[in-house]
């Protein structure tokens, strides 16, 4: 658990001549649960990887717990990102890539099996960990990739249109499994959609952004049921 804080936050890629974001400001709780939705090409992925450290902050501060963190390396944030794409490693097997970002980490192997052996348990994955993704289903890839976040134990989860790729009803079961996996781990989410009703489904609290900027921030009730 963390808090988190944006403060005026902003982005300008090199050569644009607009900024992608302003001026966004939010600040997060422990253990919430937080949407960003808007329409494709508003802001929200470049927002996340600013947070997990793959894109420079052009201006504002990013802190977590009180500290700045605009220029800690994305490997010492204690961040753990999901891709829409699953970006997992076709040549390792479910283990190998569960484990992947904890041998980097130069972590004991004992306490790498041991965390990933409870992150399988977690998702279902047990029976599944000498498989390689290509020999997986959509929504097994896409446990094996939260499978990854989650053996990082990280303060903060960062969904980027984790589902996406999935067909409909997988993706309604994947919902009610990353909200299970939020009350379970008891950490800071921000999950990325252009789906409303995944943001309503799911959100303690929805930022809509448009054009780069936050336009509302609320509750689903405060966004979506109130006169
Ligand atoms: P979203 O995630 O909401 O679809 P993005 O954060 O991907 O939006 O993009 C926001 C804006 O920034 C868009 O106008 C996009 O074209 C621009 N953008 C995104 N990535 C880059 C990049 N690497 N270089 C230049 N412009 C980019
Ligand atoms: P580097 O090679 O730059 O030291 P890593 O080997 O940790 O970084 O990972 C390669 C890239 O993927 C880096 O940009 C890193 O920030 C990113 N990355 C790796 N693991 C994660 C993760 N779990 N969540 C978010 N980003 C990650």
């Amino acid at each position: 658990m963390a808090e988190i804080k944006l403060e005026h936050i902003y982005k300008r890629y090199p050569g644009n001549d607009k900024d992608s974001v302003t001026d966004f400001n939010l600040d997060i709780k422990d253990n919430e649960f937080i949407v960003f939705v808007g329409p494709s090409g508003c802001g929200k992925s470049t927002t996340l990887r600013m947070i997990a450290g793959l894109e420079d902050i052009t201006k504002g501060d990013l802190k977590i717990d009180g500290e700045v963190m605009n220029k800690v390396h994305p490997k010492d944030r204690n961040i753990a990102m999901v891709f829409q794409n699953y970006a997992l490693y076709p040549q390792m097997t479910v283990f190998d890539n569960m484990a992947f970002g904890l041998k980097i980490r130069k972590m004991p192997k004992d306490e790498i099996k041991k965390r990933v052996d409870n992150a399988a348990e977690i998702l279902g994955l047990t029976d599944y960990l000498n498989r390689k993704p290509g020999a997986l289903s959509g929504g097994q890839r896409q446990r094996v990739a939260l499978g990854r976040a989650i053996v990082r134990d990280a303060k903060l989860f960062l969904l980027d249109e984790p589902l996406s790729n999935l067909d409909a009803k997988l993706r309604v079961q994947m919902r009610t499994q990353i909200a299970q996996l939020h009350q379970r781990l008891k950490t800071n989410m921000i999950y990325v959609t252009h789906d409303q009703v995944e943001a309503m489904t799911m959100a303690d609290r929805i930022v809509i952004m448009n054009d780069g900027k936050v336009q509302q921030v609320g509750s689903p009730d405060d966004l979506y049921n109130r006169p």
